[in-house]
């Protein structure tokens, strides 16, 4: 379901951050990406979701080539992939309800029963009674369930995820990856960039590792 045929990637002015990678994610599969800091984990996530187009290379996804696209066709893809990105950090200035809400109202037209999504959604990591809340007022671990709600509320097929318990002390940490592997024993394909594969590798994780842009196993 998601292809990388021979992908590299040029950020201008620096250097490569991937070479000539190729990678098949099936269907259904739970995959870690393990790498020292800078190996290119986040540039390998970011292309999956169009945040990012490779220089050289195709990335498919769902047979899509994600890296030539037309713009208009960028909320289609966005609405099958559920992302926890780095920099998209929760909105302070809005409550817990309204960050959730937030994918629905960028895809365009918010469904009729978007509210209901967004509660849903809440339900599933346990923040139903948050919704009122501002973010500032919650937990480290709270905050990043919040994001999670967020990934969720259109219900993607793809779930990416960026160092998603890197902030979070041990405990919050295996309640996150908890609730992914829930995720993904829900049947959701799961991605994750993470220093602690031993959060998902005695669960079936295909564990992948890169180094300066290229995979090592
Ligand atoms: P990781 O997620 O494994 O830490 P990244 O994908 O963030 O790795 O980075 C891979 C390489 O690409 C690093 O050398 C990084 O400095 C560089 N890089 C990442 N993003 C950018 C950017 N927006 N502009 C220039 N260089 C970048
Ligand atoms: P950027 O401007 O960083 O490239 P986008 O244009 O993709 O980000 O989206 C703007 C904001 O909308 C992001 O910062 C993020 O908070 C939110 N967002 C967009 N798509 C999603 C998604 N699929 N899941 C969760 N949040 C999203």
């Amino acid at each position: 379901m998601i292809q990388f045929e021979n992908v590299s990637k040029h950020y201008p002015g620096g250097h490569e951050a991937l070479t000539d990678l190729s990678l098949e994610i099936r269907h259904g599969e739970l995959l870690v990406l393990a790498g020292h800091s800078g190996a290119g984990k986040s540039t390998l996530l970011k292309l999956i979701a169009a945040l990012e187009a490779p220089t050289a290379g195709r990335v498919l996804v769902n047979g899509l080539d994600v890296g030539r696209m037309r713009k208009s066709q960028i909320p289609y893809l966005r609405r099958s992939l559920g992302l926890v990105m780095q920099e998209h950090r929760l909105l302070m200035d809005r409550n817990v309800f309204d960050n959730v809400m937030l994918p629905l109202v960028i895809a365009g037209d918010a469904p009729a029963d978007a509210g209901k999504r967004v509660r849903v959604a809440l339900e599933k990591v346990g923040l139903a009674k948050f919704e009122t809340a501002m973010p500032i007022t919650l937990s480290g671990g709270e905050q990043q369930r919040v994001a999670i709600a967020r990934a969720i509320v259109n219900r993607p097929s793809i779930l990416i995820a960026d160092e998603p318990t890197a902030h979070l002390d041990p405990a919050y940490a295996r309640e996150i990856a908890a609730l992914f592997r829930s995720f993904h024993a829900a049947g959701v394909t799961l991605i994750l960039a993470t220093h602690d594969d031993t959060l998902y590798s005695p669960y079936g994780a295909r564990r992948v590792e890169l180094a300066h842009g290229k995979l090592l196993s």
